[in-house]
């Protein structure tokens, strides 16, 4: 391979993203050899720090995972001293035009003399309402390079792309006049999550699902995510979103999208994402009446949450997608904060068995293949079986996958940035985000948050923290014909 080098600049470094996600990715995978070998990490943020500082700031946020010891610790100082941080604003080109110098001056420019091209990823960690001056800095700021040295310059966007589809549109139109879409890496992080990327696998690689993966065989899918924690620290942001915003638009609706769509044409980036589009295309324009909305109690208590906010930390809504595959299968979609426990996982529920011979039959649980998502990644199908020995009872269990006992490897899974990251590097557009499909997710979201927002008829339900939720959620899964399953898993206990 082409000898290249490769600047990582981290903007809002100072923030929590950064500490918490970014910079503890990259050096994971510095740890194991995966970022080339001529790399260097500059942080930017308005807070005034030295290079010194910075390093002691993202120092404890790093981590060799399972191996600690002295070369973990060698390691860690070798990252550490490619680490440097340069301070500046979002809005003012001559700020960004100090860090271009400084990148330019201190890397670049050697590298240039040598005939080594270089390469620039931005990350944004940065609310969103500065991404559009802050890529108007990094555009305009920007030193062309010489021919032979030009390498590429890609950007990495977090989430939220917009409140809606309007202000979708114009962030995109704002953005669009600074940074191609072809730059753009939009992150949704559920996406590089290790059971999520194995939906294709599991779907497209093996045999026996296909023939059942439709309405004739298939009564409802489930998606839910839960957490068993409030909005920790992060109540500014949050109330401005809400539960609906912040993880089913995105999250919940790519495992929907991944789970329902057709095969795509090739593992390339741009047929998967062609599919996603077109089955989201395929679904009904979500209204009021198809969610159940609720909010914590002690959530207007908490600090940065406005006084009598209507925003929801629960939400469930059924969704249909109104194609020959999948027209009049309930997918049932639920998330919240301060629930009963932490949980994402997706269910997907088989009819109950026609013309049974078994007496009990309708007390039987129907089959269902469960995917896991966290904690404990694990994939098992719940099958009915004869109770061994001289008895002719049946009942429930499961064939499993369970990550933690089925792999070495599990016990060591990346997180979710690191292969992002890495993607990024790599140009892998595959779990990154198009615009056409965020344009179309707004638009099947759009018209139920405006209702729930504008008309005192959608109030949230008040639901006590660590409990399950409003029972409302359950009203609407059974007017559909189906509970929420994941609350009832054998013996009410979760595998484990
Ligand atoms: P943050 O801590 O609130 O902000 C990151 C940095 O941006 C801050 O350290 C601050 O640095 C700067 N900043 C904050 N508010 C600003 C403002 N109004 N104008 C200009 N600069 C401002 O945010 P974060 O939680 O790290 O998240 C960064 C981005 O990732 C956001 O878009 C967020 O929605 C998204 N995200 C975060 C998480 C998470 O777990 N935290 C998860 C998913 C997505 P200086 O003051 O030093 O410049």
């Amino acid at each position: 391979a082409r000898r290249e080098a490769l600047s990582i600049v981290v903007l809002g470094a100072s923030g929590d993203l950064a500490r918490k996600k970014t910079l503890p990715a990259l050096f994971s995978l510095y740890y194991h050899d995966l970022l080339p070998s001529d790399f260097y990490v500059v942080g930017y943020a308005r807070s005034n720090m030295t290079s010194e500082a910075f390093r002691n700031t993202i120092k404890s946020s790093l981590t060799c995972r399972v191996i600690e010891g002295p070369e973990c610790a060698r390691k860690m100082e070798h990252f550490l001293s490619r680490c440097f941080y340069v301070s500046g604003t979002y809005h003012e080109t001559t700020a960004f035009r100090t860090l271009d110098e400084f990148l330019v001056n201190e890397f670049e420019k050697e590298r240039w003399n040598r005939g080594v091209p270089t390469n620039r990823l931005y990350y944004l960690a940065i609310p969103s309402n500065v991404f559009a001056e802050a890529c108007r800095g990094i555009a305009h700021a920007h030193t062309k390079p010489p021919e032979s040295t030009k390498g590429w310059m890609r950007v990495v966007l977090e989430k939220p792309f917009g409140r809606d589809l309007d202000t979708f549109q114009t962030l995109h139109q704002e953005l669009q006049l600074y940074i191609s879409e072809e730059q753009t890496f939009r992150i949704d992080h559920y996406l590089g999550k290790e059971l999520v990327q194995n939906v294709l696998a599991l779907r497209f690689a093996n045999y026996f699902l296909e023939p059942l993966w439709n309405n004739q065989h298939i009564q409802s899918i489930q998606v839910t995510f839960k957490e068993n924690f409030g909005v920790e620290g992060r109540a500014g942001y949050f109330d401005q979103y809400g539960i609906i915003r912040d993880i089913m638009q995105n999250h919940l609706l790519q495992m929907v999208a991944l789970f329902t769509m057709e095969q795509p044409a090739s593992l390339n980036a741009e047929d998967i994402r062609d599919e996603k589009v077109k089955v989201l295309r395929s679904l009904e324009t979500l209204r009021a009446t198809d969610f159940v909305i609720g909010q914590y109690m002690g959530y207007r208590e908490e600090d940065g949450v406005r006084p009598g906010s209507k925003t929801p930390t629960f939400a469930a809504c059924r969704m249909n997608i109104r194609n020959r595959r999948w027209d009049g299968v309930p997918i049932l979609v639920k998330a919240g904060k301060h629930l009963d426990e932490r949980l994402a996982e997706v269910r997907v529920t088989f009819r109950s068995v026609p013309g049974s011979i078994f007496s009990l039959a309708n007390t039987l649980p129907n089959n269902e293949l469960v995917v896991r998502v966290q904690p404990d990644e694990a994939i098992y199908l719940r099958i009915v079986s004869k109770s061994p020995g001289l008895t002719s009872r049946l009942e429930e269990a499961r064939l499993t996958l369970f990550y933690r006992t089925a792999w070495e490897e599990a016990h060591d899974i990346p997180d979710a940035y690191e292969r992002l990251i890495l993607d990024v590097i790599y140009g892998d557009k595959s779990l990154f985000i198009r615009s056409d499909e965020l344009k179309v997710a707004w638009e099947k979201f759009t018209p139920a948050l405006h209702e729930l927002e504008q008309s005192d008829r959608y109030r949230p339900v008040p639901y006590v923290a660590g409990s399950r939720g409003p029972a409302e959620a359950d009203y609407l899964a059974a007017r559909y014909g189906c509970v929420w399953a994941s609350d009832l898993d054998i013996g009410g206990k979760r595998l484990q």
